[in-house]
């Protein structure tokens, strides 16, 4: 953190920063048994997730996982110290959280919308990783038009029985937990939604499938729901309220806020990485750091990094927003295409050798680059894709005629 926006910290959060960062410093995870996915969302295995489970419960319970959630809810009770926790464990490289889903749009979510009971029930054992969740939004006919939900609950007394399908559930094969929209209503597009907190993990009628990646990796799912029960008293918020509560998921999801955690994972300097992999790739005469046009390429990567940590700092300022979803709207879109265009340029610097995969020996960075690659077509997908982001930028925050 530079020293100007040091000075911006309270006296508070100079000293959670000290903490939080002696105490990575101390308790560094031991090197993992298996190799790691690059994200949560494409964690496999069972020594995977075992593995990111206790780092998490490690991080939650030093301090630096649900640090600005109220105390009553398992929260640190803090403020504005979740960004902090969240920089630190990225700057120090640790594996990121496995309970993405959960931390980032769950908690967020549960404490806007949820009952006492609820908030008291899901938040602690999701902030401490001991409960997974997963999302359930996306379904085979309703992906950007999120409004055309097909999975239907019908009220039955204090039950509903849900039927549907939804599908590229990310975690869904390890969630006890999902954040579920379904119809309760054939007579309204948008008020004949509702949220519910379903259960998943062995619930009678649900199934779960995983769905393998071009990557080889499983770690989205389709989840069927056969005549699964679900109590009235997980439904969160009002009947045909689920299109605002969705929304407000969406809106941490989209990274308008920190939400309960997000750290590790993405180094914060992947512009070095770049730097190295191109010094270490020899080419007919030096190296690939050699090359003026790679050089150039990278340079414009930094370029890009740079505006992106300013535009980052821009969102904490008031009065340079003037429109509350302009930055992270605009943050996701410039995101995730800067992570492609990254792992882009890391395979063409590799040359020939990006063509060699995880297991190989031989692979640069252990195979890294084609990997991230391959992945980062779906972070301009997911979360609502870039086109999507684009209109709504267009329409919403720059007052554009609508696109049809
Ligand atoms: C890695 C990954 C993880 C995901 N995890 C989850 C999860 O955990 N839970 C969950 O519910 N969902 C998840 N999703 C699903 C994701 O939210 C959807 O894929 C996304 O919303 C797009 O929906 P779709 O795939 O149905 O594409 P479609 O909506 O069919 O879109 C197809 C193409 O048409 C374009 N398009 C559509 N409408 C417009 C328009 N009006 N203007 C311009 N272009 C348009 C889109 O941009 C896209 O390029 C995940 C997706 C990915 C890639």
């Amino acid at each position: 953190m530079a020293a100007d926006e040091k000075s911006k910290l309270s006296d508070e959060q100079i000293e959670f920063q000290e903490y939080a960062r002696n105490w990575l410093a101390d308790n560094a995870p031991p090197p993992p048994p298996v190799r790691l996915p690059i994200t949560a969302i494409e964690v496999m295995t069972v020594e995977q997730r075992d593995y990111l489970q206790a780092w998490q419960k490690k991080c939650y319970e030093a301090g630096l996982v649900g640090c600005d959630i109220p105390k009553e809810y398992g929260g640190g009770g803090r403020e504005g110290c979740q960004r902090i926790a969240n920089q630190e464990m990225s700057r120090a490289g640790v594996p990121f959280l496995i309970n993405i889903i959960g931390l980032s749009m769950a908690v967020p979510t549960i404490l806007v919308h949820g009952t006492e009971e609820q908030k008291k029930k899901f938040i602690p054992p999701a902030l401490s990783g001991e409960e997974i969740w997963c999302q359930g939004f996306s379904e085979p006919g309703a992906g950007s038009d999120m409004a055309n939900q097909q999975t239907f609950a019908e009220k039955r007394g204090d039950e509903w029985i849900v039927n549907g399908h939804k599908v590229w559930t990310s975690l869904g094969h390890f969630a006890k937990w999902m954040i579920l929209i379904a119809r309760t209503s054939r007579d309204h597009k948008y008020d004949g939604l509702s949220y519910f907190l379903c259960p998943i993990a062995g619930h009678e009628g649900v199934t779960v499938r995983p769905l393998v990646k071009m990557t080889g990796e499983t770690g989205f799912n389709e989840v069927l729901f056969q005549d699964a029960v679900v109590h009235d008293s997980l439904r969160l918020d009002e009947v045909g309220k689920g299109w605002t509560v969705a929304m407000t998921t969406l809106t941490y999801e989209r990274g308008a806020s920190e939400g309960a955690g997000s750290g590790g994972g993405e180094k914060v300097h992947p512009i070095q990485h770049l730097i190295q992999l191109a010094k270490s790739t020899k080419r007919e005469s030096g190296t690939a750091a050699d090359d003026p046009v790679i050089r150039d390429r990278i340079v414009q990567q930094a370029i890009v990094s740079e505006a992106m940590r300013q535009s980052q700092r821009r969102a904490r300022v008031e009065a340079l927003c003037d429109h509350p979803m302009r930055i992270p709207l605009q943050g996701k879109v410039t995101v995730t295409e800067f992570i492609q265009d990254n792992a882009r340029l890391g395979v063409d610097i590799a040359g020939a050798a990006s063509t060699l995969y995880k297991l190989d020996p031989n692979a640069p960075d252990a195979g890294h680059w084609p990997l991230a690659y391959m992945n980062s077509y779906g972070n301009t997908i997911a979360a609502g894709t870039n086109e999507i982001q684009r209109n709504i930028l267009g329409e919403r925050v720059l007052g554009m005629a609508k696109s049809k």
